[in-house]
């Protein structure tokens, strides 16, 4: 079974220059190309004959070549090449455009099986730009064609070979992880026919019975995997009992300003939570800018007042310090003392903080991964919330809940997730959304531009400088690589630096810089010693300055829909009048239409569900927004109804054989380790 991790080069038609370009495909070892499914199919099998085509069905026929071909030139750049064919029921017409070059390749009595849409007068039959092959050939002809996902530099034929030889050497070595009685329960196909039928399908009834007990297997996996987590974490009802505390309403008259009705409503659902004797264990979902922050200050503040320690996890080290300015600002004057740990500070500074975190001399400690580290100790951890969680693994969240025993924790997030399909990814996770933004937001008022109005955007962004306030400028990420993206964020940084905005201030953030850099660009940033800030996306969650009030956002067509809605909720978040100009340089009519709706809603919840129907589930849903494995297969949206039945399944296998240790299961366990082994991050 292990020979599946062998490295793709060396399969037959691999090699080292191929693999590199699979790996862009996320495909490096036998197992990910085995397991590569076909994005979409071609079925070419349906074989008819002239007589019984029907005009718009796509059909295979064996036709012989039984006349010249003629050339007809339409216009300047518009040729129709003829060439007319027989078969015992009748003649026709193959018909290429603008394919001259096939004029001589055709020669009367050759016989061919061709594939294509017909179209049928009164007066013809014509198969248009019809694949075609010698008779007796039968490889591109008579059967479905699966249709991959491909990068540049490799075709789908050359994937398909790629797959062909590497089903040939190793789809008997594929061992079935089900165990029989479940194979046996839904009428599943078998593991090895599964994947032969996935890639090379004898019919379409056989795609749908491969890909349903693919999803199934793949989804009683995640399953599995999540519900032992999860059953490790908070397998104890006896959680900590924080006593009520007057202090705490106190604290919130005392800011400076007032919760919101959906603020003050999740404050409360916490402290309730947090003063009986069951583990909380609660999701807070609430939009950019609706003010979770504070809602989780209040909840480490009730935990230090009775003596515990609180820590707060953030996914990247500008965040974790953003959240450490603000919550030593809203509990410093308490005498609460907090600490930041993240990667980039000196060891000396780390081994003080480790050892006063042990001791407890530090009440609250805010970080990123560093946080999870083995030799991160406290004294008594009570309280655990990590921040936009959708960031981390499902393993990162639990390993600082270990860290204490038997903690609240608290998850924030800021991705609208539909309640059913939480429900089952988080089941044991209570739910609370603040689904209001504080009052007095002015509304971020949102333009699409093409490129060509660049001058007057960059006057625009010129007069609210001159009034004092700072711009974001977010160039894209492109896809296939991060050097390609950074050298266009400099190029656009110098433009703007060496010559649009030369009497300001210009700086430049992105993936590729040290933390000490991001974390100096951003205080000079939030200092208004820089006025506008080059950045990639590596802003796009949570960062705070309330100054800045333009978001220019470049090629926003490769952005979806809700990540130019995480962008854009960067400003907005001051008493000024915000903009977010999109620039967009794609006339598709699904750009054109996300442009519309950016234009239309700030509501994230609105949002997300246009970004479904625009996008599709699989991209909405990918699973890596939930911090979940990805799934090569299954697809949380649609397949829901598979998702219920694996996740009944998954808790009465837990029952019976919690280690998944017995014979029957050891093929399922095998298979949770793979689902969950990338530690991502
Ligand atoms: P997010 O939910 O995106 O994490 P934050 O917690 O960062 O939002 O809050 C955004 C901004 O709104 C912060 O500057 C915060 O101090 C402020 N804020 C939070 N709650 C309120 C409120 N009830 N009234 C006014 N401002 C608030
Ligand atoms: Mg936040």
């Amino acid at each position: 079974m292990d020979n599946l991790n062998l490295n793709v080069q060396y399969i037959k038609g691999v090699g080292p220059k191929r693999a590199y370009r699979l790996r862009r495909l996320n495909v490096e070892t036998v197992r990910d190309l085995i397991y590569f499914i076909p994005r979409d199919y071609d079925d070419r099998s349906l074989f008819k004959n002239l007589g019984s085509a029907v005009n718009g069905e796509k059909i295979s026929l064996e036709v012989e070549i039984c006349g010249n071909s003629s050339l007809n030139r339409i216009k300047k750049n518009l040729s129709i090449l003829k060439i007319p064919v027989k078969d015992n029921s009748g003649f026709g017409n193959l018909t290429f455009f603008n394919q001259d070059y096939l004029r001589e390749k055709f020669k009367i009595g050759e016989k061919y099986i061709v594939n294509g849409k017909v179209n049928k007068t009164h007066f013809e039959i014509q198969i248009t730009n019809p694949i075609y092959e010698k008779e007796g050939e039968s490889k591109k002809t008579g059967k479905i064609i699966p249709i991959y996902n491909l990068t540049s530099g490799l075709t789908n034929n050359e994937m398909l070979k790629i797959i062909h030889n590497v089903l040939e050497e190793y789809l008997t070595s594929i061992d079935e992880s089900l165990p029989s009685y479940l194979i046996k329960k839904y009428k599943l196909m078998g593991i090895q026919e599964s994947i032969k039928n996935i890639h090379f399908p004898e019919s379409k009834n056989n795609i749908n019975l491969a890909r349903r007990r693919l999803a199934y297997e793949e989804l009683l996996a995640l399953q599995l995997g999540l519900t032992t987590i999860k059953n490790k974490a908070y397998n104890s009802t006896n959680g900590i009992k924080f006593p009520s505390r007057d202090e705490v309403y106190d604290f919130l008259d005392n800011l400076p300003f007032k919760l919101t009705k959906a603020q003050l409503k999740v404050t409360n659902e916490i402290i309730e939570d947090m003063e009986n004797d069951r583990q909380m264990n609660r999701l807070v979902q609430g939009d950019v800018g609706s003010g979770k922050t504070v809602v989780g200050v209040v909840a480490m503040y009730k935990a230090v007042l009775s003596g515990y320690q609180a820590a707060m996890m953030a996914p990247t080290e500008i965040l974790a310090s953003q959240h450490f300015d603000s919550i030593s600002k809203f509990l410093s004057p308490y005498g609460i003392s907090c600490e930041l740990l993240v990667g980039s500070i000196s060891k000396k500074r780390k081994d003080e903080i480790l050892e006063d975190l042990e001791s407890g001399k530090i009440d609250i400690i805010v970080g990123t991964h560093a946080l999870i580290q083995d030799n991160v100790e406290f004294q008594r951890l009570g309280l655990v919330i990590t921040d936009e969680q959708h960031r981390f693994g499902v393993k990162q969240r639990v390993s600082l809940s270990e860290k204490g025993s038997n903690p609240d924790i608290i998850v924030m997030t800021a991705t609208p997730i539909p309640r059913t399909l939480a429900l089952i990814l988080y089941g044991d996770l209570d739910i609370s959304v603040i689904d209001e933004l504080p009052p007095g937001r002015k509304e971020i008022e949102t333009f699409a531009a093409g490129i060509d109005m660049k001058e007057r955007i960059y006057k625009f962004v010129e007069k609210q400088l001159q009034e004092g306030r700072q711009a974001y400028v977010v160039c894209p990420l492109i896809e296939e690589s991060e050097s390609l993206t950074i050298s266009a964020a400099e190029k656009l940084y110098r433009e703007l630096k060496e010559d649009v905005y030369r009497k300001f201030n210009v700086g430049i953030l992105h993936g590729k810089m040290t933390s000490k850099e991001k974390d100096e660009i951003m205080e000079d940033f939030k200092a208004n010693r820089i006025n506008i800030l080059v950045s990639t996306t590596v802003i796009e969650v949570g960062v705070n300055v309330p100054n800045a009030n333009i978001m220019v956002i470049f090629n926003a067509e490769r952005f979806g829909l809700a990540q130019l809605h995480q962008l854009r909720g960067r400003v907005g978040r001051g008493e000024y009048q915000s903009y977010c100009i999109l620039i967009n340089e794609s006339f598709n009519p699904i750009s054109m239409e996300r442009m519309r709706i950016m234009q239309q809603s700030t509501d994230g919840f609105v949002i997300s569900e246009k970004d479904l129907e625009l996008r599709g589930p699989g991209e909405f849903f990918g699973t890596r927004q939930h911090g979940l494995p990805e799934l090569r297969v299954a697809n949380l949206f649609t397949d829901i109804n598979i998702l219920k039945a694996a996740q009944k399944d998954a808790k009465l296998i837990l029952e019976r054989d919690p280690d998944l240790a017995d014979p029957e299961h050891i093929g399922l366990r095998k298979r949770v380790l793979e689902l969950f082994k990338e530690p991502s991050n």
